[in-house]
């Protein structure tokens, strides 16, 4: 556990944006911090896909990052062009192009999308033994020195707290909350990340090049197209920001995101994802075999190893955690889809909270049990709102449902007097 100033231990499970951008908080603070992640390597994972940075997002990370951490992500992060989308039917009649509001302007400093893969080595910049791979957890014990976690390796790790940072599965969550799951909303979506110059060579109509748009099918699918244009190549920036560090190339890409209903699937889910990235780009081209010539087959210019499907689930209302030692931040405190962008800047929103509170905890301004009633009823009014966002834009853009999205109404957690 990294030590420098008196506070409490906090063990992290998992390291994925949440996680990491706490550690990055904490660490810089001084404050013992420890995450230990499933992953074998920070190398196993190369599905990059493209993430929507928000205003919030963007300032959590501004806030917890050290300069030059944030140096590196900006210098990775999505050149920007135009601020809204191009809504088409399937051949490509435009149906409408609506503008949105972004408050922090145009200006040449903001972080408004990032390759998942560059995050998540750039957010591990500088923590080194921060950070334990191959750690999976099996199991919470809460006990007289803190909290315990135990992992499959047979290795466990003691803290004064424990944070639950693994994701939409989280084991914590499986643990300690297993009747309380996230609800599935019937959708079930294939994610391709395709080769910018690829799709281009293969004739992507010139008015959807370098643009963010959706294709609504009459038949219900629905096409996400989503170009990730890199300011600079993610491995030259680190060879001039920080030498030494692991970046991948970086190629810039689309990210395509085709949403089914699973009524439309024709197959059962359990066949559905027991297809390989190589059936799925051939399940989704059948599916816009009738669509415009220039966009029928672009699925198949993806590897295969970066196309994969998800089903969509949120987390009905979002409900506080009823511990003092252990609480959850990011997927698994708040499954939401990925529509509208939402959660990787929640888990963002969640860590900077945390790190601020467990910052005032160290320098005795508060204690443990009373910071972690006023971040949980703080997360799950924050999280509220963030779910109903992305289950709105879900339902605008997919249409079919199978749900009701509810008016945002928020849950107090059992410290709320406090
Ligand atoms: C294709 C796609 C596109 C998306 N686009 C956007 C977007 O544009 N904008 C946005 O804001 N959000 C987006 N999201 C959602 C976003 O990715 C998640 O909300 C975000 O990653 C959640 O962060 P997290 O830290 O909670 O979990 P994760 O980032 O999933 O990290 C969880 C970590 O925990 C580890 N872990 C899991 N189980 C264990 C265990 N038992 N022991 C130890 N470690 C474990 C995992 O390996 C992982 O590293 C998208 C999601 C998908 C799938």
């Amino acid at each position: 556990m990294s030590a420098g100033r008196h506070g409490p231990r906090v063990v992290i499970i998992g390291g994925g944006v949440g996680g990491l951008i706490l550690a990055q908080g904490l660490h810089a603070a001084g404050l013992p911090v420890t995450v230990y992640e499933r992953d074998k390597s920070p190398r196993v994972r190369t599905q990059g896909y493209r993430l929507r940075i928000s205003p919030d997002g963007e300032r959590a990370m501004r806030e917890c990052l050290p300069p030059r951490v944030l140096e590196l992500l900006l210098a990775t992060s999505n050149e920007r062009h135009g601020h809204g989308l191009l809504a088409f039917d399937e051949q490509l009649h435009p149906q409408w192009a609506p503008e949105f509001e972004d408050p922090r302007g145009p200006g040449p400093d903001k972080i408004d999308a990032v390759d998942r893969v560059t995050l998540r080595r750039v957010l591990l910049a500088g923590l080194g033994d921060v950070v334990r791979f191959g750690r999976r957890l099996i199991r919470v014990e809460e006990n007289a020195d803190g909290v315990t976690a135990h992992f499959a390796s047979g290795e466990s790790a003691t803290g004064d707290v424990l944070v639950a940072a693994d994701g939409a599965n989280s084991a914590v969550r499986n643990q300690l909350r297993l009747a309380e799951q996230p609800r599935d909303l019937g959708v079930r979506t294939v994610f391709a990340r395709l080769p910018m110059d690829g799709v281009h060579r293969a004739g992507l109509p010139e008015g959807l090049r370098g643009a963010f748009s959706y294709v609504i099918g009459s038949d219900g699918h629905h096409l996400g197209l989503m170009p990730m244009v890199f300011r600079e190549p993610p491995s030259r920036a680190a060879a001039r920001i920080w030498p030494g560090l692991d970046l991948p190339p970086g190629d810039d890409y689309y990210m395509a995101v085709l949403n089914v209903h699973r009524d439309e699937l024709a197959m059962p889910d359990s066949e559905f994802f027991a297809l390989d990235g190589r059936e799925l780009a051939g399940f989704a081209t059948v599916r816009m075999r009738d669509w415009h010539p220039g966009l029928r087959g672009l699925f198949g210019l993806g590897d295969p190893a970066d196309t994969f499907a998800v089903s969509l689930r949120a987390d009905l209302p979002v409900r506080p955690w009823g511990t003092e030692r252990i609480v959850a931040l990011g997927d698994a405190a708040h499954t939401m889809p990925p529509s509208g962008g939402v959660g990787a800047n929640s888990a963002a929103w969640d860590a900077a909270l945390l790190t601020r509170l467990l910052r005032e905890v160290a320098d005795g301004g508060t204690t443990l049990p009373a910071a972690f009633g006023r971040y949980q009823d703080a997360v799950t009014e924050h999280a509220t709102q963030a779910v109903s966002l992305s289950l709105k834009i879900a339902q605008w853009s997919i249409r079919k449902l199978d749900i009701e999205v509810p008016a945002a109404g928020v849950e107090k957690s059992a410290h709320h007097s406090r």
